[in-house]
């Protein structure tokens, strides 16, 4: 049956939502004893996601590489793709340093009474030389295996492109292959999705059982000033953005986003959430597999505007708990490489804090100080990490549309899409 007739308990977002809300209580109530009982419901709804993201990327951007052509076509989109991403991360970044300088929360900040955790290793480009180097994949075989997601894009982009040069007979052959392959992986990523109130409900109540609440009230005005000025970015900005660049209603892209938003929510990975934002996109907010194929891929790892954010503000935070005060020049540092290295971030859990050091690095915060405070601010990440991720995916939504609506594409957010 269609949504749209079905009441609203049997809607998907209503479901996902009741899950959230029915994981908090249960995690509360049960804590750490209930998490083996329901963790592996996550886990499982995690690894369906996964296993669809390679085949979906890549059948997605060569059948939509191959539809747009070479040239001037894909150079205009890749052109306002980019610009794009800049100018949204680059707006997040001021709102996360305007936030930290008014509400100061570093200083006098208690981080020896917080808990701390050490740091993860995550495989994270050091530079913007690495970073390039790795998009290029030696064994395209091994890139997909490694679900080493830029790579894959790459190499995706190529194959359309060659594609697209073809003479007619086998041009259309593979655009047509790859158009029915991609379908058939959105008709699977629909059925994942089906399962997504149960996965969800096995995410938070594993969450909240295992961490309760106590080690959040140690940095506090620290969380309050992130949140504040994601929340900005989120209901403010990006709006704007939707608003005056696309001239479309931010409260229907809103309700037709509510199921990845509430996905990046519960796992904290782009990457994960990816199938659900395509599937948001494509459906419910009307925009072609053209232009979504292009933005939405690249930008769940490229685009990241809550962790760009979160780069910035973190860093001005560590500074000011450690007294150091930096000057306009080191501040405008920090902004330049909260971007590069939002952009090298991995779309997984955790991957904003890991990649901070980069940031501090080039302002010259090092040492074992600077190892404490963030293994504090590690502890308390978990809640940051799944609001930045919903920013971030939020972002290359409303970029798919903006552009759409540049490229001449009508019927975008005309409708909220049950
Ligand atoms: N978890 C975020 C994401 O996947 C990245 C981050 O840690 O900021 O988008």
């Amino acid at each position: 049956m269609p949504q749209e007739n079905l009441p609203w308990y049997r809607r998907l977002h209503w479901q996902i939502l009741i899950a959230m809300a029915l994981g908090t209580v249960v995690g509360l109530v049960g804590g750490t004893e209930v998490v083996p009982k329901v963790d592996w419901l996550g886990t499982l709804f995690i690894k369906l996601l996964k296993m669809i993201i390679v085949p979906l990327i890549l059948t997605s951007i060569v059948s939509g590489v191959a539809s747009v052509g070479g040239g001037r076509d894909l150079g205009r989109l890749f052109g306002k793709t980019l610009g794009y991403y800049v100018l949204s991360s680059a707006l997040a970044i001021f709102a996360g340093l305007f936030a930290v300088n008014l509400i100061r929360p570093g200083v006098g900040a208690n981080i020896v009474g917080a808990e701390s955790k050490t740091i993860p290793e995550l495989a994270t480009p050091s530079s913007p030389k690495e970073l390039l180097l790795d998009i290029v994949p030696e064994n395209v075989v091994a890139a997909a295996a490694e679900s080493h997601m830029l790579a894959v894009i790459f190499f995706s982009i190529l194959l359309g492109m060659a594609i697209a040069g073809l003479p007619d007979r086998p041009r259309e052959t593979l655009q047509q292959f790859f158009g029915a392959a991609f379908q058939a992986m959105m008709r699977l990523t629909g059925g994942v999705i089906r399962f997504a109130p149960i996965g969800v409900f096995g995410l938070i109540t594993t969450l909240v059982g295992s961490s309760g609440l106590e080690s959040f009230r140690a940095l506090g005005l620290y969380m309050i000033t992130i949140a504040l000025s994601l929340s900005f970015h989120l209901f403010v900005t990006l709006p704007l953005l939707l608003l005056v660049l696309g001239r479309i209603r931010p409260s229907i892209h809103f309700r037709n986003m509510v199921e990845p938003l509430a996905m990046a929510f519960s796992t904290s990975s782009s990457g994960a959430t990816l199938p659900v934002t395509m599937n948001a996109v494509e459906n419910k907010v009307g925009v072609s597999n053209r232009i979504s194929s292009f933005v939405l891929p690249m930008g769940a790892t490229v685009n990241m505007d809550g962790t760009a954010l979160y780069e910035c503000a973190g860093v001005l935070f560590i500074a000011q708990v450690m007294g150091v005060d930096l000057s306009i020049g080191a501040q405008l540092v920090v902004v330049f490489t909260a971007l590069l290295a939002s952009i090298g971030a991995a779309a997984v859990p955790s991957a904003g804090l890991v990649i901070i050091f980069i940031v501090l690095e080039a302002v010259n915060l090092r040492g074992p100080e600077v190892g404490v405070i963030v293994g504090a601010m590690l502890a308390i990440d978990r809640p940051l990490d799944m609001y930045r991720t919903a920013v971030n995916i939020f972002s290359d939504s409303c970029g798919a549309a903006i552009i759409a609506v540049s490229e001449g594409e009508s019927d975008i957010d005309t409708a909220v899409v049950p």
